[in-house]
This record gives structure tokens, C-alpha cells and sequence, in this order.
């Protein structure tokens, strides 16, 4: 298997998900290689004494450093992620957007919308200059579902009691403030594990509108979600591990629509969301390892029965404010471990 591990330089990654009729839809990294100075290794302490030198030039290999080779993704999908291997510092544009800014790990990522176009185009700059060297990547087309969805209760949708809009107001402070940090990478490759062991029962992103009519009022109501996580069908009490090393950015057991919820911050611009858990074991300011088990999956929360809902949400850090970020699909990060890197 072809692994995408660029372990040599730094790295980072985001998540979001929201499960319908009630979608939380709340919604990119790159980065860059320095220049690696070549250093010469120190022939006359490499050559033992008392014995004979030879004419050829004695090199330590250890000792030899070669400049990062810059590189990308060959492949992708809309709805998925590049990863490039640029100058540390370097500011990565997609299609002349700046997209990421390289950190310390060398590594970048790009988020890509569900109708990114192709080819992808991805260029960047150090210091204002811009580089010479271009990627054009292929991306594959997603074709998502859409249905129609008639009977909704529109009883049920939304917040309604006084109580309810208050619980669902703080939830959504919580969220906004967990995202307001950016938090360096604790594993040093991009490279993502199943959460849990069980099979996929609902695929990131199909669209669904919904029409009801209100018991209470009378009146027509309608809502339209996209579902921006991948569902996992899994019993209550189920392990949830960390995909992937990071940051715990929220841990709560009872926010409004996503009941149980971690929020994880692998850096590198990524971002896992678990929602509907029946245990938090986790703490904001947390580091966890890939592995490491973060609480259990649940049934809590606004849901129609057991799963995981898992979602990566990809973050702008090209970016002050958090506007450029997005949900991308959790299955197609799982096999970034399977990408070739051009
Ligand atoms: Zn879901």
C-alpha cells in the first residue's frame, strides 16, 4: 500500500457534521519547506586515525541534509483534500486564493468543496514571491444525493421552548469558541484511522429538503440539510478512539443538537467532530495520541438512534477569521494514507 507519510517535515487538519432534518451546519491548511541548508559533513573526524585513507572522499550520510522536494497530491475528489509538502512559511494559494500557510511541519492541506472545479491549481509564495513552480491536479467529480422528504414535524425542528433556545444559544457559543484556536500538530504525518469499529450507515454529503406542517401553529414549515459528517452505525457504549493525534478543542457531554460531543484538532488545519456520545473523557487543552480512546458513542442529542457522527472540518490558515472553513468528507481522508504524492 502506498502511504502517504511525509513525516520529515511538519504537518496539520479540521472537522464539522451535522445529521438531518436538523443540520448544525457549522462548516484549510497548507504549508511550506524551507530551504534546508546542505551541510558538508566533517571529513577528517569521519576517517578513524591509524588507518589507511583512502583517495575517495570519506561522507557521512547522516550527516547530509537534502532540501525538502516540494510536492502535492496527484489525485482528488470534490469534497476531499490535497496534501503538499511546501517550504515551511510559504503561503499556498488554490486557484489564486490563499488557502494555507506551510507550518513547521513542511506540510499543507487544501480543502476542496463539494463542487470544487478541475484541475486544481496550486501555487505559492515566500515573501511575496511567488514561486515558479506550479501543481495541477485532477479532481474527480462527486455526485452527491438529493431528496425530497414530505411529512416533516415541524414541531421538532428547531429549538421551540425558552428552555430549549437558551440550552441550543450556549451550545453554539461553546462551538464558536472551540474553533477559535489553532493548534499545532501532534503527529507528525497526516494519516487518519477509523474512530470507531463499525459500519458506515449514512455517507457525508447528500442534500435533503423536508416540507411539514406545524400541530401547534398550522403553518407550513421547510428545511434543507446537507449531511456533513459520515455516520457510523455503532451500539451505545461503543470505543471512540482518536482517528489521529491532536488537541481536544471541546468536550461536552450535552450540547443541544449534537448531544455528547470532542471536538479534536489535529493541526494541519483539520479538525474532527464526534456528536451524539454517551461518553466524554476528553478535556479542552487535552493532547491525545492516534489511537488513544477519546469516550463512547451514544444515542444523544437530537437523533433518530444510535451512531457516530463523525466530521472533518478543514480550516483556512491563510486566514484570521474562521469564514474560509468548510466540512469535507471523512471517507475520503480515511485513504489519504492510499494517495500518491506527485
Ligand atoms: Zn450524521
Amino acid at each position: 500500500m502506498k502511504r502517504l507519510l511525509i513525516s520529515s517535515c511538519a504537518i496539520g487538519l479540521s472537522v464539522m457534521i451535522a445529521c438531518a432534518p436538523v443540520s448544525d451546519a457549522d462548516e484549510a491548511i497548507v504549508q511550506s519547506v524551507p530551504e534546508i541548508a546542505v551541510t558538508e559533513p566533517d571529513v577528517e573526524d569521519a576517517v578513524p586515525l591509524a588507518e589507511e585513507v583512502s583517495n575517495e572522499k570519506v561522507v557521512d550520510d547522516q550527516a547530509v541534509m537534502q532540501p525538502a522536494e516540494n510536492k502535492c497530491s496527484k489525485n482528488a475528489k470534490q469534497g476531499g483534500l490535497i496534501v503538499c509538502q511546501l517550504p515551511v512559511g510559504a503561503r499556498v494559494s488554490l486557484n489564486g486564493e490563499a488557502v494555507a500557510i506551510v507550518g513547521e511541519s513542511g506540510l499543507a492541506t487544501i480543502g476542496l468543496k463539494q463542487n470544487a472545479a478541475s484541475p486544481a491549481i496550486v501555487s505559492w509564495s515566500i515573501d511575496g514571491v511567488e514561486a515558479f513552480e506550479k501543481f495541477e491536479i485532477p479532481v474527480a467529480a462527486r455526485k452527491d444525493d438529493f431528496r425530497e422528504l414530505t411529512g416533516m414535524n415541524c414541531d421538532k425542528v428547531d429549538a421551540r421552548t425558552p428552555e430549549q433556545k437558551k440550552h441550543a444559544g450556549e451550545s453554539w457559543v461553546k462551538k464558536v469558541d472551540a474553533f477559535a484556536s489553532l493548534n499545532a500538530p501532534v503527529s507528525s504525518s497526516i494519516s487518519f484511522l477509523k474512530p470507531a469499529d463499525g459500519p458506515y450507515s449514512s455517507p457525508f454529503g447528500p442534500t435533503r429538503h423536508y416540507t411539514g406542517v406545524s400541530e401547534i401553529t398550522g403553518k407550513k414549515c421547510e428545511s434543507t440539510s446537507v449531511h456533513r459528517g459520515l455516520d457510523m452505525a455503532v451500539p451505545v457504549g461503543t470505543d471512540l478512539i482518536a482517528p489521529m493525534g491532536g488537541t481536544v478543542i471541546l468536550g461536552d457531554p450535552d450540547l443541544y443538537y449534537e448531544g455528547g460531543s470532542i471536538f479534536l484538532d489535529h493541526g494541519y488545519g483539520l479538525v474532527s467532530v464526534f456528536m451524539h456520545l454517551s461518553q466524554v473523557d476528553v478535556a479542552a487543552g487535552q493532547s491525545v495520541q492516534t489511537g488513544e480512546r477519546l469516550g463512547a458513542t451514544g444515542n444523544t442529542g437530537r437523533t433518530t438512534g444510535p451512531h457516530l457522527h463523525w466530521a472533518v472540518k478543514w480550516r483556512n490558515t491563510a486566514r484570521d477569521d474562521r469564514n474560509g472553513d468548510f466540512y469535507i468528507d471523512p471517507a475520503i481522508v480515511l485513504e489519504l494514507a492510499d494517495l500518491d504524492v506527485q
